[in-house]
């Protein structure tokens, strides 16, 4: 249920439009939002939508995916096996701001005389554009345009090219280029366990500050996590005004300020070129040669360059990814087609931004528009994000998977530590290890290796990259297998059932319970998929399952073992309400009275204790509803619709992970009311601040169920068995049409769900062979279109 709906109305200050979101007016109510709505990023290096100027901002910062600190956790009481060392992402050296100065006068947002004012995330370019008119005490008319670009090709570099022109009058002008490392470092609420810890004291260390010419580079490092940063700006100045520049540099501090007789009429256009090199291997002094190498490329290519190769990556982006709506004009959703169109780009484009260069990294949960959840990688990435990076662009949900391989160390010794066979993969961390300070809704939270092992059969099968299940996947597979073959046992209250006892599942409501469902049917695929993994190893290529027999040890017996406890896995049933019980007590528990809660105090974990959250029937998020969407072909409609019927009203949704779910079910049950209630809810998360809190960060898991919301939910799609499979199925007052490509076995399909048929059309590739309800449809280039019937419900 959508206990609180805060969606934000479209205003004039937020036109619509389907390439930009755009902010018409400079406010300051909205600063914050803004700042994370309009943020830019590659998946390696973000820097939120703070003004050129630097400010006025709530939080000005540029952060790199996995520079971090680390800091020791202190526990009012400990106990053993409690990680000891927290992780926390923080903003790094700040390299954007431009200050302008026309006759002596700052131009600073909240003071100034603006004419006109036009700032737009532009999701074509992949750039923040604007453009402001300014009329300064003395009547001059100062027309400023940016655009701020953070490199998709070159993941080092983010540029701006910045242009000052006096319209009705010469002036002295005095542009100031400036980087700067702050020391006041993350934005902490102690009431609020989701934003960031603000560090005490130092965090970056200086090791190396020097500038040539207008060159600055200034070199960090910190103390703790042993990561260095090398953070280097350059500025080139084209004008036919006269001008001369001045160059500082301290330790924490570089500017570049140009002093520029100021013609009307004659542009004064700035490139500011920033380069972020980070290692926790490299030496600084090796740290400031690349960035000054990568400066050297870029200063030499200038703006247009990048802007030309950035608009390139972006439109290819779009051609794999762009899903279209037309025709938008349900009552219900209130919502014109263009504000819908607009609302899936900035959902798509904000993976993008999330994961594109997230290269040995994760995707942070607020991806790197925000400090919240500090900067850690949640089972998000997997069951969230990478179905559209799968069905998209291959090559980077493989990148994240290859980054979970590379954790196994780490994975298998945190399961020795609380006493397990196989590999525990961290609920939250950045570096491997485990960083989550809370069991009940941290550790516990065992499901994450079934999670990432069901993103790897999905990648596999919906790629064919066996290559990677080799070398990778299958050591995985066996190390989570074994963690849950040792983890349950075979209960005899439950008649000799295989139980899975004291963990968390996705719902954070209900924590440290037995037989949570969902944790028991994903083992069970995890368990399955093991098992088959290794026997089709052991009789198609006898090399590799005998390197892998000696990476692991692997006995012969295991697998059967997994097979037999997959087979025999206990999944709870309440034969009086014939639905699946979230755990063994769930049902036990007392409801939750919603009736005297009032709106505001959701979500509750910001205003009741968790005991008293925990032992009533109330739920945070999806849970048994999302397992019927994961593994949707184990249940029928009829239990489908039983179940969501049941935990619809116990959900609050005070997850954002929650809505694009339960959109999901409903729709394919058919109960299109609450499908569109909780998708416009998933749709419009970020940009209508639903959770009321996009200040801290873009939820980038709920981006992705966005997607997921659409291809699966109103676009039926269905990928159960690694053959790829439509049921599309329209209300009759629905007008809408949906578009959608999916990239499946490196070939582009897409699909046209139209007002009477549904086109399957084979844009690029040999041939595909797709299913259409029950119907097989073979698409090959000659015969690359098929039209069916779209079918009512
Ligand atoms: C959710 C988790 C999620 C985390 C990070 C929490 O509020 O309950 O499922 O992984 O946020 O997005």
């Amino acid at each position: 249920m959508l206990h609180h709906e805060r969606l934000r109305p479209p205003s004039r200050d937020y036109p619509a439009d389907e390439w930009n979101v755009i902010e018409k007016g400079f406010l300051p109510e909205f600063l914050a939002q803004s700042e994370t709505m309009l943020a830019l990023g590659n998946g390696y290096l973000g820097m939120r939508g703070c003004p050129e100027e630097g400010g006025p901002n709530v939080e000005n910062c540029t952060l790199i995916n996995g520079f971090h600190e680390a800091r020791s956790i202190i526990y009012g009481e400990e106990a053993y096996g409690f990680p000891k060392t927290g992780q926390t992402i923080f903003g790094v050296t700040d390299s954007k701001t431009i200050k302008l100065f026309v006759d002596d006068e700052p131009f600073w947002l909240p003071d100034a005389r603006l004419l006109s004012y036009d700032r737009r995330l532009n999701m074509k370019s992949g750039t923040l554009d604007r453009e402001i008119l300014w009329e300064t005490p003395a009547g001059k008319h100062v027309l400023i345009t940016s655009r701020r670009l953070v490199s998709f090709v070159n993941r080092h570099v983010a540029a701006i090219s910045y242009r000052v022109t006096l319209l009705n009058a010469g002036a002295s002008v005095v542009i100031s280029s400036e980087m700067a490392t702050d020391q006041a470092i993350g934005r902490s609420d102690a009431d609020d366990p989701r934003r960031t810890r603000a560090f005490a004291g130092r965090v970056l260390h200086h090791r190396a500050s020097y500038a040539k010419d207008r060159r600055i580079v200034l070199c960090h490092a910190t103390e703790k996590s042993r990561l260095i940063l090398a953070c280097a700006a350059d500025t080139a100045l084209e004008t036919s005004c006269p001008y001369a520049y001045e160059v500082t540099h301290t330790e924490d501090f570089g500017q570049v300020a140009f002093t520029i007789e100021a013609q009307p009429g004659s542009a004064i256009h700035l490139t500011k070129c920033m380069v972020y090199h980070s290692s926790q291997t490299a030496s600084a002094e090796e740290l400031c040669g690349r960035a000054e190498w990568t400066m050297d490329r870029v200063m030499k290519q200038g703006f247009q360059q990048l802007l030309a190769s950035q608009e390139e990556y972006v439109s290819d982006f779009w051609r794999r990814s762009d899903i279209r709506v037309k025709d938008v004009r349900d009552d219900r959703i209130k919502r014109s087609t263009v504000e819908i169109q607009q609302a899936i780009r900035f959902n798509l484009f904000h993976i993008l931004q999330a994961s594109a260069r997230a290269e040995d990294t994760g995707v942070p949960a607020k991806g790197l528009t925000g400090q919240a959840y500090e900067g850690h990688y949640f089972w998000d990435t997997e069951i969230y994000v990478l179905p559209f990076l799968t069905y998209t662009t291959p090559h980077i949900a493989k990148n994240l998977l290859a980054f979970r391989y590379k954790m196994l160390p780490q994975a298998r010794a945190r399961a020795r530590q609380l006493g397990h066979r196989g590999a525990m993969y961290p609920w939250r961390t950045i570096s491997g290890e485990e960083a989550s300070a809370y069991y009940a809704a941290g550790t516990a939270q065992y499901h994450i290796n079934a999670d990432i092992m069901y993103a790897l059969r999905k990648y596999v099968q919906a790629t064919g990259d066996e290559r990677f299940l080799r070398e990778c996947g299958a050591e995985m597979l066996v190390e989570t297998a074994r963690l849950w073959r040792d983890l349950g046992f075979y209960s005899p209250t439950k008649g000799g059932k295989f139980c899975i006892n004291a963990v968390t599942g996705p719902d954070e409501y209900n924590t440290v319970v037995n037989n949570n469902a969902y944790t028991n049917l994903m083992a069970r695929e995890n368990l399955s998929y093991a098992a088959a993994t290794i026997d089709a190893l052991r009789t198609t290529d006898p090399d590799t399952y005998g390197a892998l027999v000696q990476k692991t040890a692997l006995e012969a017996s295991e697998a059967e073992e997994w097979v037999r406890a997959a087979e025999n896995m206990y999944v709870p049933y309440d034969d009086r309400l014939r639905i699946i019980p979230q755990d063994d007590s769930f049902l036990d528990r007392e409801p939750w009275d919603f009736r005297n809660t009032s709106p505001d105090q959701y979500p509750l974990l910001l205003f009741y204790h968790p005991l008293n959250i925990y032992r009533k029937q109330v739920i945070k998020q999806a849970d048994v509803v999302l397992a019927m969407f994961l593994l949707g072909d184990a249940f029928s409609a009829e239990v489908k619709k039983r179940n969501f019927d049941f935990y619809d009203p116990l959900t609050t949704g005070d997850s954002s992970l929650s809505s694009c779910i339960e959109a999901i079910i409903a729709a394919q049950i058919g109960d299109m009311e609450r499908a569109l209630r909780y998708g416009m809810a998933a749709l419009l998360m970020d940009l209508a601040d639903v959770g009321g809190n996009v200040r801290d960060g873009c939820h980038i898991a709920s981006m992705g169920g966005t997607w997921m919301m659409l291809a699966y939910g109103l676009g039926g799609m269905r990928d159960y068995d690694g053959t790829l499979s439509f049921w599309p199925r329209r209300a009759p007052e629905e007008h809408a049409t949906l578009r959608f490509p999916v990239t499946y076995r490196g070939q582009i399909l897409d699909v046209e769900i139209g007002l009477e048929n549904v086109e399957y059309a084979l844009r690029e590739g040999e041939r595909l062979v797709i299913r259409h309800e029950t119907e097989e449809i073979e698409l090959t280039r000659e015969n690359h279109l098929a039209v069916r019937p779209v079918s009512r419900w």
